[in-house]
């Protein structure tokens, strides 16, 4: 497993391992983490312009109850694109003085946040992936946030070199993704919408090792080029020798990310 994980985030993965370890052996219990703000959770929608299916969730969730969220990047959503200068979700920290449309509004969105505790991005994707967690630093209490979901699979995806920008929750803490796929699915989306209400009558509860139950933890570390007919999302396959997980098969313009299972 270990030989997988990329030098500069090998020594957070094997805390991290630890901690997922210690949780799963029953001795510890976790809250989610509390800042001395009023609000709770944030939810982000539409962080590319065409993936409006966050959107439709948070608009059937408001009928019925109080939510807070906001539209990251009307622009693109009105033009059904997926950014208009540039991808807002490799813009975070963002730039209040940008020229650029959505480094400006990743400032804001990200200065916004500050009134909260949690925050979730919610994402859409082509390839038929389900509903999954993607958690973009090696952080235990991004995980904590992500356990609170009955969402089976979590993958962290981490930048797979230093650099100044990058996704908006890799700037907030916790923060994570929810991918959903494929984000046409009425049956994808009103997964979601449950997921989504069940979270919110349960996050306050305490995270303990019942939370990692049915839980699949992956790390992606590669990608795979050549499309074949064995790729499912999810599912354990070997080729040319290497056994791998595939992830977003078919999203790109090669076959899927490879990744790990962490079995701890
Ligand atoms: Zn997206």
């Amino acid at each position: 497993m270990l030989d997988k994980v990329l030098p500069i985030y090998k020594y957070k993965f094997e805390l991290l391992v630890n901690e997922i370890e210690q949780l799963r052996a029953g001795g510890d219990s976790f809250i989610l983490p509390q800042k001395p703000v009023d609000r709770d959770v944030l939810f982000f929608t539409a962080v590319h312009g065409d993936e409006k299916i966050g959107v439709d969730v948070m608009r059937k969730i408001e009928q019925s109850q109080e939510i807070d969220w906001l539209i990251a990047n009307d622009k693109a959503l009105d033009a059904n694109k997926r950014f208009i200068n540039v991808d807002m979700n490799r813009a975070g920290p963002g730039n209040p003085n940008s020229e650029k449309h959505e480094e400006r509004r990743a400032a804001e969105i990200i200065a916004k946040a500050q009134e909260f505790n949690y925050m979730v991005d919610l994402h859409g994707s082509k390839s038929d992936t389900g509903l999954f967690v993607i958690i973009t630093k090696p952080s235990f209490e991004d995980l904590l946030l992500a356990l609170q979901f009955k969402i089976a699979n979590i993958v962290f995806w981490l930048p797979s070199e230093k650099r100044p920008t990058g996704p908006l929750v890799e700037f907030l803490e916790p923060a994570i993704e929810i991918e959903a796929g494929p984000k046409d699915s009425s049956s994808v989306q009103a997964e979601l919408q449950e997921k989504i209400q069940y979270f919110l009558q349960n996050y306050t509860n305490q995270i303990t090792k019942e939370n990692l139950q049915g839980k699949n933890i992956f790390w992606v570390y590669g990608k795979h080029e050549k499309m074949d007919p064995k790729l499912i999302n999810f599912e354990e396959v070997e080729l040319d020798g290497e056994k791998f997980y595939p992830l977003l098969v078919g999203e790109y313009d090669f076959a899927c990310y490879k990744m790990f299972k962490v079995n701890c």
